[in-house]
């Protein structure tokens, strides 16, 4: 069997940045600059790099963007008075504060203070309650990036067997329904589970979304499987590594995800879309004016 084919999330998200600038183009046409606002809170590096490329491909799509950057100690009632300062800025269609916080703050407060409408990371109560009920609403960034990586390279998902490794509401838990609402057949691992690897042989689409290296072995998996690798590492040589062992899994795999250059760049492109979607919506401007698909 030739190696697996890579996903080019890279070169994907490229091309969705583009249709959401295009969209912006049009939005601003009719009065409206999408506006995304960006809380950053503390010194963390990594946090630091995701919020510049996050400021900087929302400029590139014409957004009005702005990054506000709190002291690490920066108190709980502080921190919430800027998301609801920004909560009633009309300018602002989505908010975004990067996680994690510093440990002293409630990052949970923080989330459900933003409103609904503006929640474009999809971590709502409400908008997790719409997810799970099959309704319109903002979903999560890295989910919606992993269903429009393989919409693009159309795909199939509906009737697949999806095996997702990792629970969280950020990743896991929210892929889990987009995949169910498209008729995939769903099943969810995670830390107790038993023979991890024999879920993986029946899988169609394995999905990798746990945060340690390489757990997911290239003989784990079905040949002519797809395999999209969420996770982010740092490696012993400091270079970032996933959740799937690259070179093995590619021998079986029909498709995989690279990383860097997966699903990495899906999110941000989906982060921009979220939010051309909620400045469409508060100016009651049709979604597919903008190349935008209902749900
Ligand atoms: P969490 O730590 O919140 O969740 C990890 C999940 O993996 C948990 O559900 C946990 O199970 C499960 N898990 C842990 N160990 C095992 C194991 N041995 N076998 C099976 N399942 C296991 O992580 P996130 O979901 O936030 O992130 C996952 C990875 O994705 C990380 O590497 C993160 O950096 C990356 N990431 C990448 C993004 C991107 O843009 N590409 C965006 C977000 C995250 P349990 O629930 O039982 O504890």
């Amino acid at each position: 069997m030739p190696p697996g084919q890579i996903l080019d999330g890279k070169a994907t998200a490229k091309a969705v940045r583009t249709d959401v600038a295009e969209g912006a183009r049009r939005l601003q046409a009719q009065g409206t600059q999408p506006g995304l606002a960006v809380v950053l809170v503390g010194d963390d590096p990594a946090s630091h790099v995701y919020v510049r490329n996050k400021d900087r491909a929302a400029t590139d799509a014409g957004f009005a963007v702005q990054t506000r950057r709190l002291p690490a100690e920066t108190s709980q009632a502080d921190l919430l008075a800027v998301v609801r300062e920004l909560g009633d800025d009309d300018a602002v269609h989505g908010i975004l504060v990067q996680l994690p916080l510093p440990k002293h703050l409630d990052a949970d407060e923080v989330v459900q203070a933003i409103p609904a409408h503006k929640d474009v990371d999809g971590l709502t109560l409400a908008n997790v309650g719409l997810l799970a009920a099959g309704r319109p609403g903002l979903r999560p960034c890295t989910p919606a990036g992993c269903v429009e990586l393989l919409d693009r390279y159309q795909l199939p998902i509906e009737g697949q067997h999806v095996v997702i490794v990792g629970r969280s509401m950020l990743v896991g838990k929210p892929l889990a329904q987009l995949m169910l609402a498209r008729n995939a057949t769903v099943t969810i691992c995670h830390s107790r589970t038993q023979d991890l690897a024999a879920h993986c042989q029946r899988a169609d689409i394995v999905v990798a979304a746990v945060g340690i290296p390489k757990l997911i072995q290239g003989d784990w998996l079905r040949p002519g499987a797809i395999v999209l690798d969420v996770g982010i590492n740092r490696g012993e040589d400091g270079k970032l590594v996933g959740d799937v062992d690259f070179d093995s899994a590619r021998e079986r795999a029909a498709w995989i995800t690279p990383v860097p250059g997966g699903i990495g760049p899906m999110t941000i492109a989906m982060l921009l879309a979220n939010t051309l979607r909620s400045a469409a919506e508060s100016s009651g401007v049709p979604l597919d004016s903008l190349g935008l698909a209902a749900r």
